[in-house]
């Protein structure tokens, strides 16, 4: 039986190869390898996509969220709230300016950071709160906005998963302080090969990101603070130019998807969308009890899924030192167990689809 790969970006970059292949032309062509016009096109072209007043490219999703909590002045002795539940470059980026991650769960339906809980982790040493928009669905962002101003605490969005998705009928882009994006291939909006960017209406994080990622210089060999390297490649960024052309079209059908799966799906625990949330379906993920023995399963017809994510960051040996035991976080200890992303991209046959539907619940009946 023909395999059901988890997404296909072979058939992303065919669909778009000429203009794709044109625009690699183009900055080979133009003899101008570092910034330039073509990561001026890409900013300026997001920014206005995000309906944001600032975008600054970087090297990576997490070089954005470490440039952007590095603008905020958050630094060594700084706490700062992070979701138990996560991919961990939001915590590294925490620990890697030097600050503490405190964990707080999740809500277990809409797999985002539960505003209820974020109050009682607050410390007099809290600094900022990073919200995930995980699997592309937003996180509640009122009532989390609401809190950090009562608490004078930044808040960072991170959006790596989050390409499209709106909150309360407008895009992520500028609800907190700043938003961090990835432009990793796998991504809603993806490069081939790393990048990334902040998009933020505040004109001073847009311009201590942009000096911070070019070795603290805005002028050349004059250095104001310690920088770092970290740029949008202008080849990226032409590659990007031409996506972001048909993102919109590309998240309709992740959407079409998502609600095919919603319909079809029996037996298993669907993702709760709150009426207030656009997704822009990263990633489509349910669970189940047994979530190995399906996993399994699907793969025996071919059908590929993953997990997102085996191992919560407080039970990664990268974060051994914070000292977190198992049962610190059962929430996100549970989901790390029961959850299962099932195949969706743009370019995934809608018989594809319907056969996936068809194996999990045969599979599930039976279990
Ligand atoms: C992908 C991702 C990142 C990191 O992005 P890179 O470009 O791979 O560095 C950060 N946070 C989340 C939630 C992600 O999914």
């Amino acid at each position: 039986m023909a395999q059901i790969p988890f997404l296909d970006l072979r058939a992303s970059y065919l669909a778009l190869q000429a203009d794709i292949d044109a625009a690699v032309a183009r900055v080979l062509d133009s003899g101008w390898y570092i910034q330039g016009p073509e990561v001026e096109d890409f900013e300026t072209a997001y920014a206005s996509y995000c309906d944001v007043s600032h975008c600054v490219g970087v090297a990576s999703g997490l070089d954005a969220l470490i440039l952007a909590l590095r603008a905020l002045d958050i630094k060594a002795g700084d706490e700062v709230i992070v979701p138990s539940h996560t991919f961990i470059a939001t915590w590294l980026a925490v620990s890697a300016v030097g600050a503490t991650p405190i964990p707080v769960e999740p809500d277990l339906h809409s797999y985002n950071i539960d505003p209820a809980r974020i109050r009682l982790a607050i410390t007099s040493k809290t600094r900022a709160i990073i919200a995930v928009h995980l699997y592309g669905q937003p996180a509640d962002l009122d009532p989390i906005l609401a809190i950090a101003r009562e608490h004078k605490l930044a808040l960072v969005e991170d959006a790596a998963q989050a390409h499209g998705s709106a909150y309360k009928k407008r895009r992520i882009g500028a609800h907190g302080d700043v938003a961090c994006w990835s432009f990793y291939p796998g991504k809603n909006l993806g490069a081939l090969g790393d990048g990334g960017a902040i998009t933020t209406d505040r004109a001073d994080i847009a311009e201590r990101v942009r000096t911070l990622g070019n070795y603290g210089s805005k002028q050349k060999y004059v250095n104001e603070e310690q920088g770092t390297n970290s740029r949008l490649d202008p080849l990226q960024a032409a590659i990007l130019s031409v996506k972001l052309a048909h993102l919109e079209a590309w998240t309709e059908r992740r959407r079409r998807i998502a609600e095919r799966y919603s319909s079809g799906l029996q037996g298993v625990i669907k993702p709760h969308v709150p009426d207030w949330a656009d997704p822009a379906w990263h990633l489509y993920v349910i669970r189940h009890p047994e979530r190995d023995r399906l996993m399994s399963k699907l793969a025996e017809e071919g059908i590929h899924t993953l997990v997102h994510y085996p191992i919560a960051p407080h039970r990664q040996t990268a974060f051994a030192n914070l000292g977190y035991a198992q049962g610190a976080f059962p929430v996100a200890e549970r989901l790390a167990d029961d959850l299962l992303s099932l195949p969706i991209g743009p370019h995934m046959p809608q018989e594809h689809q319907d056969r996936v539907i068809d194996a999990v619940n045969r599979h599930v009946s039976a279990m």
